[in-house]
């Protein structure tokens, strides 16, 4: 059985981890630089405090997938070009977002997160809205690498801007609360 939101499907029988009380904890994965790391291209981080509320009810599963694809921190600054992710100087970039998007949806099913809150434009974590590769600020509609991988195996993906709208996939579909 599987429950649909406009962000994916998520699947009945999701595992949770549970505090001390016994009280279930659904898992999310997080970008990680929404909790604070200093993991994005410029080396800086981008705490996002509704998303750490979060944590208040779910265990958060932090990850990065560019650094997970190998890329180091600062880098230059990547845009999705089609099939590719191009550097603004044009290197080709694109296996190492492949490679950081697999190592995301493994940790995701590894935790048995039931949904993902992942930084908003981003090549690689974007959902909905992306920079369109002609690094002018242009964005388009479109998802970033990782973000598209973790909705082809129905994992649902939301931005920071929209916590509310995964706390309440996590309430009614999770069965938590
Ligand atoms: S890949 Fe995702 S988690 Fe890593 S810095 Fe970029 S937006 Fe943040």
């Amino acid at each position: 059985m599987s429950g649909r939101s406009d962000h994916g499907t998520v699947d009945a029988g999701q595992r949770y981890t549970e505090d001390q009380t016994g009280r279930k904890r659904p898992c999310i994965l997080v970008s990680a630089c929404l909790l604070g790391v200093s993991c994005r291209y410029n080396g800086k981080g981008e705490l996002h405090e509704g998303v750490l509320r979060l944590g208040q009810e779910a265990t958060l599963i932090p990850v990065c997938p560019e650094i997970y694809g190998g890329l180091a921190t600062p880098r230059d600054p990547a845009e999705r070009k089609g099939d590719q992710v191009l550097t603004d100087k044009g290197a080709d970039v694109t296996a190492q977002y492949r490679k950081g998007a697999e190592a995301a949806l493994h940790l995701a099913r590894l935790s048995g997160c039931c949904c993902a809150v992942l930084k908003e434009r981003s090549p690689s974590c974007g959902c909905g809205q992306i920079y369109d590769g002609t690094h002018t600020r242009t964005l388009i509609p479109g998802s970033g690498v990782t973000a598209e991988l973790l909705l082809q195996h129905g994992i649902p993906v939301f931005g920071e801007s929209e916590t509310e709208q995964c706390q309440i996939l996590y309430t009614e579909k999770c069965k938590i609360g």
